[in-house]
């Protein structure tokens, strides 16, 4: 919750991602967790533009909130702050979430058409990310599954793809579609919508609920049926919302599953072309333990030589928009992590574009399911 009290403790201070690049105390959650009360308190001589700013300096990666001994929200915190100062990011950021299905590939064509030259040094990464959203020709598939186990045979199950797979990198889907038919999976369809995570991230949480009652509406008209999920960030997304009825709040929890889970058991032949220096980068919405990284090293064995743990990618959702060098420092010491990897795998869509832009020469990076023959 994000009244909850927070003692100052520190706790947050050796997960915060932002606060390990930079080095910069008055970007950690603790600092954020502070500014909110002195404002409550109206204690702070801060501007709301000054406010803004501040609030806007967060990667939304919910580590802190994973360890704060007093469950203190300090990304939920940070969403109050944005909707209490809106500014243009907030704004832009809404347009190009809310109208992703004309905007992404757009955006995508537009950027495509910069020469690298002639975009500021600023703006590369972020403009390498937006033209490589539409794909491009992706990973080349090194893994083809051989043997499909029986456990899941029969079982009706829908698949949420989420708003990139949907939109942008169908690949990913029609992979995952492909995967469940072998397992005799019978994917029902679904009017499944945005997770709604980014919105809320901004403060936007009526919009949030809409696209929230929509998922669970389409779920509910399906049977209630597991879904299967391919992206941590959307995990997270869906795993937030709160259905009134207790018992069904339950039964979604239980009902939303890693599509790596459903997959474990299946028998990958790996291609005699892969590279033997294969990294994987843990997204900070992953579960831990992160059952992705679980399916890789079944199927890739000792070719996975490097994995992050704490290192954030970067992408930092709106904060990219007004502070693209705060999530290049970041980005940079993720990279590091993955050093010697010639080939990054990861498990989150935002994640998988942003590590696609950013890989050094010689390495590439993409969503695990690209592998997949
Ligand atoms: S937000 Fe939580 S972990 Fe961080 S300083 Fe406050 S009480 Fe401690
Ligand atoms: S959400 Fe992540 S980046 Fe933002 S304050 Fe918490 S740990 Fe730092």
């Amino acid at each position: 919750m994000a009244d909850r009290q927070c003692i100052l403790c520190g706790a947050c201070m050796a997960v915060c991602p932002l606060l390990r690049a930079t080095g910069r105390e008055e970007l950690s959650p603790r600092a954020k967790s502070d500014l909110n009360r002195l404002l409550a308190e109206g204690a702070a001589d801060l501007s709301g533009d000054a406010v803004a700013r501040l609030a806007g300096l967060c990667l939304g990666c919910h580590r802190c909130k994973a360890v704060c001994p007093q469950g203190v929200d300090v990304p939920e915190v940070v969403a109050q702050l944005r909707a209490a100062h809106p500014d243009f990011r907030r704004w832009l950021w809404k347009t190009w979430l809310t109208h992703a299905g004309t905007l992404w590939p757009a955006g995508s064509a537009a950027a495509k058409a910069v020469p690298e030259g002639l975009a500021p040094e600023k703006f590369g990464p972020s403009l390498r990310m937006l033209a490589g959203l539409s794909g491009g020709p992706g990973l080349t598939p090194l893994l083809e599954p051989v043997k499909f186990p029986d456990s899941c045979r029969g079982e009706r199950m829908l698949l949420f793809a989420g708003c990139t797979a949907t939109y942008v990198r169908k690949r990913w889907a029609d992979t995952a579609r492909r995967l469940l038919d072998g397992l005799g999976v019978e994917v029902l369809a679904a009017d499944f919508g945005c997770c709604g995570s980014g919105l809320s991230a901004v403060g936007l949480s009526a919009e949030a609920g809409v696209l929230a009652e929509r998922n669970l509406a389409a779920w509910r008209a399906a049977g209630r049926p597991r879904v299967a999920v391919f992206c941590a960030s959307c995990l997270e997304g869906l795993r937030a919302y709160r259905p009134d009825d207790s018992a069904e709040a339950e039964a979604w929890r239980k009902a939303l599953t890693p599509l790596s889970i459903v997959l474990h058991d299946i028998e990958f032949v790996v291609s005699p072309h892969a590279t033997s220096a294969i990294g994987y980068h843990h997204p900070c919405h992953a579960p831990e333990p992160d059952p992705d990284l679980a399916l890789l090293r079944r199927a890739l064995g000792d070719r996975m030589v490097a994995a992050t743990g704490k290192e954030c990618c970067g992408f930092g959702g709106v904060m990219r928009l007004g502070a693209p060098e705060l999530s290049a420092t970041v980005n940079a010491g993720c990279w590091a992590a993955l050093q010697g990897a010639e080939l990054v795998l990861t498990g989150c869509s935002a994640c998988a574009t942003q590590l696609a832009a950013t890989a050094p020469a010689g390495v590439t990076a993409g969503h695990w399911l690209e592998l997949i023959a």
